[in-house]
């Protein structure tokens, strides 16, 4: 525990960049102790350093409201207060060790504090994204057998609507300032609570938390994860991808749903003593970021590659950013030509990352490393990667396979104990001691990772393998695209084509269809191998995507096929 500590909370100098890929790879030898707890282990060390005079002034939490009020806490702040929720949740609510606890809530203070409480008591949260329906609430109060759901008046009368279906649900706490009859009200428990509490003495490996993963390819799966594999896992984000200090603010703009929220908003700044910065942001507005970033003193920035390609459309060069330093981008792959296009714009590169709800970091271009555009880094050396053949034998550089993390000597901490109630799907992810991760990718000659799509996004056209990444990175250099999706389409002589459906730029809206389509085909086949190019391209509106910004490519993919028969 010691050795873990002194690695993470090590506040003396900025993290080492990694320039030195090996020797960061060798230093990093975390412990996993018997037991371990965020709480108390982690966010209670900063609050006491803090009181000792040794942190420094930043806040720990950050909030900003969509009217521009603010909350501003300590690490003594978040110490105290979620004591008192914690006190809510084991008394006033009734919840025991591993209970599990269903939290739908925007982007408010009380969400951070009721992740802190949870862990302080053991009960295991499961964040949900506001963006839910009544059905989805229902499929998941049922999935995950949730004993108390927290929410606010927007959903109140979803949750009513389905929660007699719901056996095991036993408490429901709404966030209001109304009251509701058969709901608790969170701020009178909260005013009322004790303000001692006794953290949980819980277990390294001990069931901390289940994130629904982002639904892309299905119906989102329920990853379990335990008080160390993102406690103590995440580390290496916030270490070295983010490259936090307690002097740092950090701004991620995910939605509170998401496992990318507890990386990047909870996990990873607080581990290294940073500041989380949060806006309420109720709808995304590209100018709200760009003003955000220059009004506030964000060293940190992370969105996914969606929110980039919007920010890049705005006039970014007349906003002047107060502290921004560091960008990074995860989620989706990065394309290069936006990279470049904001490093003109703000003079700042965008880092990029790759990981899954399952895992921590898996790779990372890493504060100071070399940049390759379009690639998405080395392995994180929280995980031995590999790129292995449908036999799980690695193949050699620059060959395509499946992107997988060793579970040989062990497995590594940092990674999902499985899906709940789905031993049948974890056994196909867990497999001859690889974690399987079902995207396609390849390493080059200097280590450095390559994504190519997941493993159903890979079109094979008269024997030729496209990754769907490789053409739309080529389409959006042209000005006319805004953004695009590549999918395989039905085709009576190849098999499947290439197809592309492009969001046009506001700019070219009014050109003739029909011509823009061969000058893209014929910029496509200049700048990449020519078989890529999309033989058949559709305009649209939008693009379908996860309420997260992901592109949902098999919902067009299926269309394509069932369209032709
Ligand atoms: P589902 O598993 O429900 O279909 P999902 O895989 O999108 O949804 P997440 O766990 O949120 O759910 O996302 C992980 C996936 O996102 C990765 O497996 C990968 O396909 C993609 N991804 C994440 N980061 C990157 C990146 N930097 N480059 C390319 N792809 C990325
Ligand atoms: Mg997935």
């Amino acid at each position: 525990k010691t050795q873990f500590r002194s690695f993470s909370n090590n506040k003396t100098c900025k993290p080492q960049n990694f320039t030195d890929y090996e020797s960061i790879k060798q230093q990093y030898k975390p412990q996993v102790p018997e037991y371990f707890n965020f709480a108390s282990d982690i966010l209670d060390k900063w609050s006491e350093m803090e009181k000792a005079g040794s942190r420094g002034s930043n806040p720990a939490f950050w909030w900003l409201s969509e009217h521009g009020q603010e909350v501003k806490w300590s690490f003594q702040d978040l110490d105290i207060y979620s004591k008192k929720v914690a006190n809510v949740l084991s008394d006033a609510c009734d919840l025991q060790l591993k209970d599990r606890v269903i939290v739908i809530l925007p982007r408010v203070p009380e969400w951070w504090l009721i992740n802190i409480a949870c862990i302080r008591t053991g009960t295991v949260l499961i964040p949900g994204t506001t963006q839910l329906t009544a059905t989805d609430i229902l499929h998941r109060l049922q999935a995950s057998k949730a004993k108390c759901i927290i929410t606010d008046d927007s959903l109140v009368d979803a949750v009513d609507l389905v929660a007699s279906k719901c056996s095991s649900l036993k408490v429901k706490v709404t966030i209001s300032h109304a009251q509701r009859g058969g709901w608790m009200n969170f701020q009178d428990l909260f005013r009322n609570a004790k303000e001692y509490h006794k953290c949980a003495n819980t277990k390294s490996l001990d069931p901390m938390a289940i994130f629904f993963t982002s639904g892309t390819t299905g119906a989102p799966k329920m990853a379990l994860h335990t008080h160390c594999s993102y406690g103590m896992g995440l580390t290496v984000n916030g270490r070295y991808w983010l490259d936090l200090t307690p002097s740092d603010v950090m701004w991620n703009t995910s939605d509170t749903g998401w496992a990318k929220s507890a990386w990047s908003s909870f996990f990873s700044p607080w581990i290294q003593g940073a500041c989380v910065f949060v806006h309420q942001m109720p709808r995304f507005d590209s100018k709200i970021i760009l003003e955000v970033l220059s009004t506030y003193p964000i060293t940190t920035f992370c969105s996914p590659p969606t929110v980039y390609r919007m920010l890049v459309q705005n006039n970014v060069k007349s906003y002047r950013f107060k502290s921004l330093q560091h960008c990074v981008s995860a989620g989706e792959p990065m394309n290069p030509e936006v990279m470049v296009t904001w490093k003109k714009q703000t003079g700042l590169d965008i880092y990029e990352g790759y990981g899954q709800t399952e895992t921590v970091l898996i790779c990372a271009t890493f504060k100071g490393m070399k940049i390759k555009p379009g690639s998405m880094g080395k392995p994180s050396p929280a995980y031995n990667v590999q790129i292995v053949d449908e036999n799980c034998n690695v193949v050699p550089p620059e060959v395509e396979g499946e992107i997988a993390i060793q579970m040989k000597p062990v497995k590594p901490f940092g990674l999902f104990s499985g899906y709940i109630d789905d031993p049948q799907r974890t056994a196909t992810v867990l497999r001859n001691d690889y974690f399987l991760t079902g995207d396609r990718g390849k390493m080059d000659e200097d280590g450095y990772f390559w994504f190519l799509g997941r493993s159903d996004d890979v079109i094979l056209s008269a024997g030729y393998r496209v990754g769907p990444f490789e053409v739309e990175n080529a389409l959006i250099e042209h000005p006319a695209v805004a953004e695009s999706a590549v999918v395989g389409s039905p085709d009576p002589v190849r098999g499947e084509v290439v197809k592309a459906f492009i969001v046009r730029s506001s700019t070219c809206i009014s050109q003739d269809p029909d011509e823009l389509i061969k000058e893209l085909q014929d910029h496509v086949k200049k700048i990449t191998a020519p078989y890529k190019y999309p033989r058949k391209i559709e305009f649209v509106k939008q693009l379908p995507k996860t309420i997260s910004g992901k592109i949902k490519r098999n919902v067009l993919r299926k269309k394509e096929w069932e369209e032709k028969n």
